[in-house]
């Protein structure tokens, strides 16, 4: 975390999205602060420490999935959870449409060859309609977190 808060303080990206969105607001509030208080690297620390901030690094994205205030994750929507679980359900996760998702400069190759991989199987001879529709899902989900990477799209 105190990585991230670094590299946006030097005013370089730390990721896309809205769950990007949240964390870089969290750290400029924690810099104006720490500003006001005359504060050093330390105070950040501390104020950085008490934000109790969590985040869930992940090789689609990285996920700031709130137990707090869990509403708004898209993988717990109409999802049946296991006994006894709590936390969001990675494998259900939905980079490309839930509000805690950031995706990372890490991860934008690997959506950009899901949707490049989308688009050939597309050109595919003779799909059946129920694949295609399925591969054109798949498209428009990697388009849309794309669209998150470039800035087209909120
Ligand atoms: S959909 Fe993904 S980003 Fe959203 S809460 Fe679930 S695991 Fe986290």
């Amino acid at each position: 975390m105190k990585d991230l808060y670094d590299v946006h303080g030097r005013g370089e990206t730390i990721g896309f999205g809205p769950g990007a969105d949240r964390l870089k607001a969290v750290f400029d509030q924690i810099t104006a602060t720490a500003r006001a208080r005359h504060g050093d690297a330390r105070v950040e620390a501390d104020l950085l420490s008490k934000a109790r901030i969590t985040i869930r690094f992940g090789t689609l994205n990285n996920c700031l999935f709130d137990e707090r205030n869990p509403a708004g994750a898209v993988c717990l929507e109409n999802a049946i959870v296991p006994d006894g679980h709590t936390g969001p359900l990675e494998d259900r996760c939905r980079p490309d449409r839930c509000p805690n998702s950031m995706i990372g400069i890490e991860h934008a190759q690997i959506h950009e060859a899901h949707h490049r991989t989308q688009l050939a199987l597309l050109q595919t001879p003779g799909l059946p309609a129920c694949r295609k529709a399925l591969i054109t899902r798949e498209a428009e989900r990697a388009e849309a977190v794309l669209n998150k990477i470039r800035g087209t799209q909120a």
